[in-house]
């Protein structure tokens, strides 16, 4: 059977209600289509949904979840472009090397959440999306939504960040120094890489401006040296941060210092100039400041040599939010704009459009870019969506403040295994949902803010969300 035909019964076999209005047959399909079978593709009708999410990662999965567990009866389906789920949570412990984790620990099957949650998945690239028609645009097809929810998640900003770059330059970087911060092969390119490598340094960039996962570069860092450790292989770990901001900035300090002495070094306020992918050479500049008043600081340019690099670029929202057209930040990350009135104060539904909803990382609200807080805002828009589609009214600010809404745990250590924590509340904060972090120490008895308590609740953590995501 070829791929279209066997993705378009994907499409039609998990979704009775698409199958009923399917009128064309799908030509093309997957990434690999080519510019014009993709026009071709979306100019035809695959269907027409209550509710359809772009997205199938953590807040979308759960928008779809909570919707079918709310009323079997509501019609909801996810467009993915992946043929299955890759998780980034826990991919920095596969790249420790910790006992029983592995790529397959990080990938699962959608099939198992379709079957077991009764929502419809198509596999296919979304690649506009027409508001005014209310239909979504992919490398399939068309599909009509009564209630559109913008699960996209993040990309990379490689052309903010390094404006002269060429798009060949930018190829190489993605190939050579993967970010490994979106779901996909990236993660499957960098394990490969750190794996097989030889004695040397690993360079790992954390970029200015919001991004996903604030603790991910430093549990990263410290994850790497774990396995370096492990191995015997001769080398540092060192962070160029392009700010001097570290997230769980003590608890990360105190572990890389009583763990890793000199192997994991942090350097602030570095920002790339260029790399030669080929020779292995990142060239930057830091600036060092005296004190707080000194605004100028002093500039030192540097060149280093490394084994292994993982560029993490600046992020920004998904092209998917372009495309919806719907008001977004004016900054370059381009968080959506979400909708504020007297009986909704804060909402996941978009400010420029009531059909319209959004969740995950993209949401303006300012809450932590987390899988933890897509679960608490998935479960929070599918309440809304559903007391909409029953012409009810539901207001996300009866559910706040909420203690714990995001629990975040990051591995510091392999041997014992340990991990450090922070907690966040969300509560109203004008028309935004707002959040107050705080990292406890996780061994009172010794003062310390890592334990092998907190290790333990992160593989805890890890298998609940698949869980909720999943079964
Ligand atoms: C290394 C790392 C470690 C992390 N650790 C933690 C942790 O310990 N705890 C925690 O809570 N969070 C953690 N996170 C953060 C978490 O992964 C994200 O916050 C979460 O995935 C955001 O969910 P989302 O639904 O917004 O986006 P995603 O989960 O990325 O889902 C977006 C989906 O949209 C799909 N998509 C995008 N464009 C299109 C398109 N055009 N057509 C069709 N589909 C499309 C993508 O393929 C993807 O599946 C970590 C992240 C990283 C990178």
């Amino acid at each position: 059977m070829n791929n279209s035909r066997r993705d378009l019964l994907k499409f039609a076999g998990i979704s009775a209600a698409a199958a009923a209005v399917t009128g064309c047959s799908a030509v093309t399909g997957g990434a690999s289509s080519t510019a014009s079978d993709t026009k071709t593709a979306a100019c035809k009708l695959l269907g027409k949904h209550q509710v359809v999410i772009i997205g199938g990662g953590w807040g979308g999965l759960t928008v779809a979840k909570e919707l079918k567990k709310i009323d079997s009866k509501f019609d909801v389906t996810i467009i993915e472009k992946n043929d299955s789920f890759m998780s980034c949570p826990f991919s920095n412990a596969n790249l420790g090397g910790l006992n029983g984790v592995n790529l397959s620990m990080l990938t699962h099957d959608y099939a198992q959440a379709v079957e077991k949650n009764g929502y419809g998945m198509l596999t296919a690239v979304v690649t506009g999306i027409d508001r005014e028609k209310k239909v979504v645009h992919t490398s399939m097809g068309g599909v009509a939504y009564d209630i559109l929810v913008l699960a996209p998640g993040i990309d990379y900003n490689y052309k903010e960040q390094f404006p002269t770059w060429s798009d060949a330059k930018i190829a190489q970087a993605r190939r050579a120094a993967p970010g490994a911060l979106v779901p996909g092969g990236e993660h499957v390119t960098l394990d490969r890489m750190v794996k097989n490598m030889d004695d040397g340094d690993v360079i790992i960039t954390v970029p200015s401006g919001k991004f996903r996962c604030p603790p991910a570069p430093f549990e990263r860092a410290s994850m790497i040296a774990n396995f370096m450790k492990n191995e015997g292989i001769e080398g540092k770990v060192i962070m160029l941060n392009e700010t001097d901001s570290i997230s769980k900035g003590a608890a990360f300090k105190e572990s890389w210092k009583e763990i890793n002495g000199d192997m994991v070094e942090h350097r602030s306020n570095c920002r790339i100039v260029d790399v030669d992918f080929d020779k292995k050479e990142i060239t930057y500049e830091q600036t060092v400041y005296k004190d707080e008043d000194d605004t100028d600081g002093v500039k030192t340019s540097k060149t280093i040599k490394y084994s292994v690099f993982n560029l993490i670029p600046h992020n920004m929202s998904n092209p998917v939010i372009e495309m919806s057209g719907v008001a977004t930040t004016p900054d370059a990350f381009k968080k959506v704009k979400m909708a504020s009135s007297a009986d909704k104060p804060v909402s996941f539904q978009t400010q420029s459009d009531a059909s319209v909803y959004a969740v995950g990382d993209v949401v303006g609200h300012a809450i932590p870019p987390s899988g933890q807080t897509a679960i608490w805002s998935g479960k929070e828009c599918a309440k809304e969506i559903a007391h909409v589609l029953h012409g009810k009214s539901y207001s996300v600010a009866s559910a706040l403040p909420y203690t714990s809404a995001n629990v975040c745990y990051s591995m510091v250590n392999g041997n014992p295994e340990e991990g450090i924590m922070v907690n966040h509340e969300f509560m109203v904060a004008g028309p935004v949902i707002g959040s107050k972090g705080s990292v406890p120490k996780g061994d009172e008895a010794n003062n310390k803010f890592r334990s092998t308590g907190l290790g333990k609740a992160a593989r805890e953590w890890y298998r609940g969300a698949m869980r909720d995501l999943f079964n």
